[in-house]
């Protein structure tokens, strides 16, 4: 396990690039979600991390998820689910205590499953749609072109709230190569004002990681789901 000063510098080293970052976008200080990504951590770093003061942590796998939720039960962790789903995985993620959003929705059929599963469980659902915007065969998400639709037809499902859009720029060496990606995301959202189903309000943009947290802020993320750079050892 990462020693607990070692989080706590790296946290308030992302923290403090965060600020910057705002500050440099004419956006207001604590405007930008931190969500601390823990796939290749164990719970007893959450722990840590929860402590220093992060709320937010997101997983890429149920499995995994309902692992740490299991695991740290006694904090009110709000949990987020940034990884693929698949559908027949659904009825497990609701087992899961503590889940805010899900950053990954790309189909009508997941949001109908979603919306069924938080019908049975008496809740709502708070899902982003995760947008391929650089076409990459290797990313997850949908097409820009097909994004209008799939807002439109998540309309009926009562259960459901459309809350933002998701995407991850291609891999690369320089944070700058993400920039025309998040800058196309903003534009999607802002092209899509008009015409939504009230469960739909596309106000948050999810988009950066360890490496290109900065550009995406700079491009109006306004969550950033980061790793790497929390649990860094040296
Ligand atoms: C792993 C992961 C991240 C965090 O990546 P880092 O480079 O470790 O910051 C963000 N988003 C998704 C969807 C991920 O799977």
């Amino acid at each position: 396990m990462l020693n607990s000063d070692r989080i706590r510098r790296n946290l308030h080293s992302v923290q403090a690039r965060i600020a910057s970052a705002e500050a440099r976008s004419g956006r207001p200080n604590g405007s930008v979600r931190l969500v601390a990504v823990t796939k290749t951590v164990t719970p007893e770093t959450v722990r840590a991390l929860w402590e220093a003061g992060v709320r937010d942590f997101a997983e890429n796998r149920v499995q995994m998820l309902l692992q740490k939720v299991a695991a740290l039960h006694d904090l009110p962790i709000r949990w987020h689910m940034i990884g693929s789903l698949q559908t027949n995985k659904v009825g497990k993620l609701f087992l899961a205590t503590g889940l805010t959003a899900i950053h990954s929705l790309d189909s009508a059929r997941l949001a109908e499953a979603l919306n069924a599963a938080a019908a049975k469980q008496g809740g709502l659902i708070e899902a982003l749609v995760e947008v391929n915007v650089s076409g990459e065969a290797s990313k997850h998400g949908l097409p820009p072109e097909a994004l209008g639709d799939l807002l439109r037809a998540v309309g009926g499902l009562d259960r459901l709230r459309v809350t933002g859009l998701m995407t991850m720029a291609p891999f690369s060496a320089s944070a700058e190569d993400g920039r025309p990606v998040f800058a196309k995301l903003r534009a999607l959202k802002e092209s899509l004002r008009d015409g939504l189903p009230s469960n739909v309000r596309l106000e948050h943009l999810s988009m950066g990681m360890s490496n290109d947290f900065e550009v995406a802020i700079e491009e109006g993320a306004d969550i950033v789901r980061i790793g790497t750079a929390l649990f860094r050892e040296t």
